[in-house]
């Protein structure tokens, strides 16, 4: 059976996180907001973890379970960073699977909806002129499947990532582990 210390300790560990809030962590008040109507009433482990310590402007390496709000611990610093410097083709999340591009994307948008960010979603089966299409508007954020980016690096035309500032690279954790 637990201690009592250690129930104690526990409880003040929960209580620590519960009184830790997306403002605390250093998140502007647009994006705190944007967090609210989404109902993301706490920040998760991780994002409390990754998002002062990306804001500061260092580069991460995060491993999470799915569901844990990884997404959001990259969106919301580099939605802030877009804030402060605002410009076009600014971050790429790099991802393994077409569905993963679709939600991270469904995200950037959610948070970054009441600041106006516009995303790109380039991944395999899609057709490349609509993409292309997308691409030349400059997103300021693209979030593309590794093999069908590489094919519009090759073949789209006056599109390049040399003005990118962040790069997100998203692997399944059973890649890692296996
Ligand atoms: P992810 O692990 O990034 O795939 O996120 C899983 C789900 O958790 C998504 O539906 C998010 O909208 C949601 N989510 C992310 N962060 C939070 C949070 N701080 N509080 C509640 N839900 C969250």
């Amino acid at each position: 059976m637990a201690s009592k210390d250690a129930l104690d300790k526990e409880l003040e560990v929960e209580e620590g996180e519960k009184s830790t809030t997306f403002k605390s962590l250093g998140v502007l008040d647009v994006l705190c907001e944007a967090c609210e109507q989404l109902k993301w009433k706490t920040p998760s482990k991780i994002q409390v973890e990754a998002i002062p310590v990306a804001l500061a402007g260092n580069d991460i390496i995060g491993l999470a379970e799915t569901g844990s709000g990884k997404t959001g611990a990259f969106a919301l610093p580099i939605l802030q960073a877009l804030l402060e410097t605002p410009q076009k083709l600014f971050a790429l999340i790099l991802t393994p699977t077409r569905e993963l591009a679709y939600q991270i994307s469904e995200q950037f948008e959610a948070l970054g909806a009441t600041i106006g960010i516009k995303c790109a979603v380039i991944v395999g089966g899609m057709d490349m002129v609509s993409q292309a299409m997308a691409l030349a508007k400059k997103p300021h954020v693209i979030i593309a499947t590794p093999g069908r980016l590489a094919d519009h690096l090759e073949n789209t035309k006056g599109f390049n990532l040399r003005s990118l500032k962040y790069l997100v690279i998203s692997v399944l954790t059973s890649n890692i582990m296996s």
